[in-house]
């Protein structure tokens, strides 16, 4: 797809388009939804024993901030160009937003699969995105000579799976998604993990039997992508966009703001001052659905692709006229029967006459979402997580390790806060404070709790918040029950 080349404007400076948090630590884990899993492997663990590779100096290739950032704090590793290992810090944040994400989907009515990341030539033939889909496509033959790919997008394959295991106009609507690996081979991966060419994205597909039915669908999507990236921190903003190689008629992409994004974008400062918490709504309230989407897009916003600057100046006055950059992190397409057509995807209709579905397809960019965050959140120092998709929630930090009483305090510390169920990065090591700081403020977890010789003898740790670098005195047998939600 086109990419425009137009500089950077700033959009409005001294505005942050992050959701501030302004719950304390102890009511925000209250607000943790019920049916939130709880992730095993996500558990504490002591620096010593960790592998977090941190780089002293920015990396030269790294073009911009995110990117610098995850290789610093040792989050992924470049295998070849736009393929990525992703260490244990960058897996554990990447997990944590696939986790949200999931979450979302579920609370919206979306099913969960997993679809193979390979897939037979065969399908999309049929629908006739093989020649299309051009360069992009990683075309593999296995060893019977059969042209097979590794899937950029599954449209076709959801398509045939609906259509094999659906009879009767009962059966709908639907709505199916998995979180896969998808691969792209993008002319220009570039800026890390946030385009690279082998990535991990939510897809979901919707099939209902009627166009407005389908409305229903995409109005569902919308809303939770506004839920999803609201819990992440992130005014994701819903932009008018084009529909590109999926095809379709309906479609909106959201952008969350960065001078560094792809895309330039153009938009109402009243977006600001929306409601971005995330909202409760019952998604089978059609109006009410339709009523959030209404306001939200009630709003110019528009990615350039799409932008019309007469309309701009019509609809927007000129101090709220805003234009910047912004990353796409998802996207979401009404389609009708563009797929289910070709590949005769019907189900009988209450006549008994068969009906052709109508779709949509919606994706969400989870590992692009990592660099992304960076993005919109960091500072000279380094990352700044916001607490949702923190690697860990608390850094402990020894000053002088080899010192019983202080590794002792430490020690009952770390099991304390383990025993509560906060995820805890314990550095145990005994390197310089003024390193340990340095690595701590880098890797951006959102709490510090530092105990050293001197504070350990009035009973005291030192609490820092990564944000705003406010530091509290705390007493060390009250820290645990600060950080320990109800
Ligand atoms: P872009 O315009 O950024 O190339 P796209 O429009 O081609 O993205 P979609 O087909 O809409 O991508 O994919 C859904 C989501 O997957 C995007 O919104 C984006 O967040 C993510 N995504 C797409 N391409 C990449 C990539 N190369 N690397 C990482 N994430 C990607
Ligand atoms: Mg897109």
């Amino acid at each position: 797809m086109p990419r425009s080349r137009t500089p950077a404007r700033p959009a409005g400076a001294f505005v942050s388009w992050m959701i501030s948090p302004k719950r304390s630590p102890a009511r925000r884990r209250l607000r943790r939804p019920a049916n939130s899993l709880s992730i095993q492997d996500l558990k504490d663990v002591k620096l010593s024993q960790y592998f977090m590779p941190i780089l002293r100096d920015a990396p030269k290739e790294a073009e911009i901030v995110s990117h610098r950032l995850m290789l610093r704090a040792g989050m992924i590793r470049q295998e070849s160009a736009g393929i990525y290992s992703w260490l244990p810090t960058g897996f554990k944040v990447m997990k944590k937003i696939e986790q949200i994400v999931r979450e979302e989907q579920n609370r919206a009515g979306a099913i969960e699969v997993l679809m193979p990341t390979i897939q037979s030539a065969d399908l999309w033939r049929k629908s006739g995105r093989y020649d299309d889909y051009g360069k992009e496509m990683l075309r593999i033959k296995d060893r019977h000579e059969r042209d097979m790919l590794y899937g950029p997008t599954n449209e076709e394959m959801i398509t045939d799976i609906f259509r094999s295991g659906v009879q009767s106009y009962k059966d709908l609507p639907r709505n199916l998604y998995h979180i896969q690996w998808k691969f792209r081979d993008e002319v220009r991966p570039r800026f890390g993990i946030m385009r690279g060419r082998e990535f991990l994205m939510k897809d979901a597909y919707s099939f209902d039997l009627s166009a407005e039915e389908g409305r229903h669908s995409y109005n569902k999507m919308f809303v939770a992508y506004l839920r999803t990236f609201a819990r992440m921190g992130l005014k994701a903003i819903p932009m008018r966009a084009e529909t590109g190689p999926i095809g379709g008629n309906l479609s909106h992409e959201f952008l969350i703001l960065a001078d560094t994004g792809e895309s330039e974008v153009f938009f109402d400062r009243d977006f600001y001052d929306m409601d971005w918490t995330a909202f409760s709504i019952d998604f089978d309230d059609v109006a009410a659905v339709a009523g959030v989407v209404e306001d939200f897009t009630s709003k110019y916003a528009a990615t350039d692709e799409k932008h019309e600057a007469a309309e701009f100046e019509r609809r927007v006055p000129e101090q709220k006229r805003l234009s910047g950059r912004g990353i796409e992190v998802g996207h979401i397409f009404y389609f009708g029967s563009k797929y289910a057509e070709p590949l005769g995807c019907t189900v009988q209709g209450p006549d008994g006459q068969p009906v052709t579905i109508q779709s949509g397809s919606y994706g969400i960019g989870v590992s692009r979402l990592v660099g992304a965050i960076i993005e919109a959140s960091h500072d000279e120092a380094g990352i700044v997580w916001p607490e949702p998709v923190a690697p860990f929630r608390i850094g402990l930090v020894n000053l002088k390790a080899g010192d019983a009483q202080v590794d002792a305090a430490c020690e009952k510390l770390y099991r304390t806060l383990e025993g509560a169920g906060i995820d805890v990065l314990y550095d145990d090591t005994d390197e310089r404070p003024g390193a340990k700081f340095a690595v701590m403020d880098l890797i951006g977890l959102p709490w510090q709790v530092i105990i050293g010789p001197r504070g350990l003898k009035e009973g005291i740790a030192e609490v820092k918040n990564r944000r705003t670098g406010e530091r509290e005195n705390v007493s060390l047998d009250q820290v645990a029950r600060r950080f320990a939600g109800a």
